[in-house]
């Protein structure tokens, strides 16, 4: 969603000269193109400049440390400003009162609320091992209720029935005693969309609220509406006591404006992102990613928790077994390896996040292709598994045959290798040095170095 405005200041940021101390003089020019790039990523005018003045307070007169640039030392405070706009720290959701936690969703129709609704029961349930109860209070669309029902049955959570016949207040209040006589820990009640301006539907909605006592008011809001977004959520927050915001559809092309200004302008937390379709398509938002991501520095811990979210436990368990064993890693890892990356949705993925792809130009980016995976893994399906497990046995002949199985030529074959022996020396290093170790290597591989780009 960022790649504009990650472009824009990547060039501008760069441009910061002079020597010893950050001046009025030498970040002038940088600071009203990060202005532009934020007004052009529609962010707020209230954000922008009070953003722009902080930084620049923050900059004048600030020593720059030896080891770093002029450029350098004014993206560090740039990227401190854009953590602080967005709150600093990631908030989760507080579920802690007498079970069951009942979370009520708000937002405009089609903002993404019963996606989301599936979504946090999934991710509560999985991740927190929680016992979810989802509801339906639109009782304007008979299919609504229904593609609730449907998406709880997919991900395997309990749907509450409810019907058009009823009113929001009526389902509220029969979903929660359920929730209670059954010991759920949480419930989670989908709402219809509405517009702020509709007084009709905002007193159903704020009886709703009085009947649940929620400790969770999410507010919905699409962020391809920019920074309308923060002011929709803005307007609900007048009439309903928000607790956090949930901004969907950040894998689309939305410009940023209305991550950056969601919280200065209603004082309530993005909590989370909805950055796809699919039901695993939720990050907890974590303003210092967004930051790094924003200014091209990739979201290397998102990436790893992606990692660890998607890995098949049990595989990942067999290889950590097997790194005590000192077996080592072989073929047969290296493709549970490739068949792994695809369920995370292959390269493409990945890419978006590692660090300084938003610079990669999109030609490049296209070259990018995950039929690669299925190759390689083609080829690793014609060995035996004598040659899987030793796969100093595969010489010559042999190559031959491997390459005429998977309808590929030796030279594949030999890269393949090649990249296996690759990763079975990182794969060494981190039995050596564990995370850290792997933290520092992909550092290295950031642009310049470094932690910041554009030295
Ligand atoms: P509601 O009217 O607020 O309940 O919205 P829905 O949950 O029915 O979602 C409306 C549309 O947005 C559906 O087609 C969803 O698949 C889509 N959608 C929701 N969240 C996301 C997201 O994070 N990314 C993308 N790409 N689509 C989303
Ligand atoms: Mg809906």
């Amino acid at each position: 969603m960022f790649e504009n405005l990650t472009e824009r200041l990547s060039r501008t940021l760069k441009n910061v000269s002079g020597r010893g101390r950050l001046t009025d003089d030498n970040i002038k020019d940088t600071l009203r193109e990060v202005r532009m790039a934020l007004l052009e990523a529609d962010v707020a005018l209230p954000v922008v400049r009070e953003f722009v003045k902080r930084v620049k307070e923050r900059a004048v007169g600030t020593e720059v440390s030896k080891s770093l640039t002029p450029g350098q030392e004014f993206i560090k405070i740039v990227q401190a400003e854009l953590e602080l706009v967005m709150g600093e720290e990631n908030e989760g959701l507080d579920l802690s009162c007498q079970p069951p936690a009942v979370i009520l969703m708000a937002g405009l129709q089609g903002a993404g609320k019963t996606t989301s609704v599936g979504k946090l029961g999934k991710l509560l349930k999985e991740r927190d091992s929680k016992k979810v109860l989802v509801v339906s209070a639109d009782v304007y669309r008979p299919a609504a209720i229904k593609q609730l029902e449907t998406l709880a049955g997919d991900i395997g959570i309990d749907f509450f029935p409810s019907n058009v016949e009823q009113k929001p207040v009526e389902i509220a209040k029969a979903a929660l005693e359920h929730g209670k006589l059954k010991f759920y820990d949480v419930v989670i009640v989908d709402t219809a969309g509405r517009l702020h301006v509709d007084e009709e539907m905002m007193d159903e909605i704020k009886d709703v609220h009085q009947t649940l006592n929620p400790v969770e008011t999410l507010f919905v809001v699409d962020a391809m509406t920019g920074q309308d977004a923060a002011n929709t959520a803005k307007a609900f927050n007048d009439a309903l006591p928000l607790t956090g915001v949930i901004l969907t559809k950040v894998d689309g092309d939305a410009r940023g404006g209305a991550a950056l200004s969601v919280r200065h302008v209603t004082g309530k937390p993005i909590k989370f992102l909805g950055v796809g379709e699919k039901t695993d398509a939720l990050e907890p938002f974590h303003p210092n990613r967004v930051a790094s991501r924003i200014l091209g520095m990739g979201d290397v811990l998102s990436l790893i928790e992606d990692l660890e979210r998607n890995v098949d436990k049990k595989e990942a368990e067999k290889l950590a077994k097997k790194f005590k064993d000192k077996k080592g890693f072989d073929l047969e890892d290296f493709r549970s390896q490739l068949q792994q990356m695809k369920n995370m949705g292959g390269m493409m993925g990945m890419l978006d996040k590692l660090p300084g792809m938003s610079q990669l130009p999109s030609d490049v980016k296209d070259k990018v292709d995950d039929k690669i995976f299925v190759q390689m893994e083609a080829i690793i399906n014609s060995m035996t598994k004598a040659e899987r497990a030793r796969p100093e046995l595969i010489k010559g002949s042999r190559k031959k045959r491997i390459a005429a199985g998977s309808g590929t030529q030796v030279q594949d074959v030999n890269r393949l290798l090649k990249q296996f022996t690759q990763m079975q020396k990182m794969m060494k290093k981190m039995q050596k040095g564990g995370m850290k170790n792997m933290m520092r290597q992909m550092k290295g591989m950031m642009p310049g170095g470094g932690m910041f780009p554009g030295r």
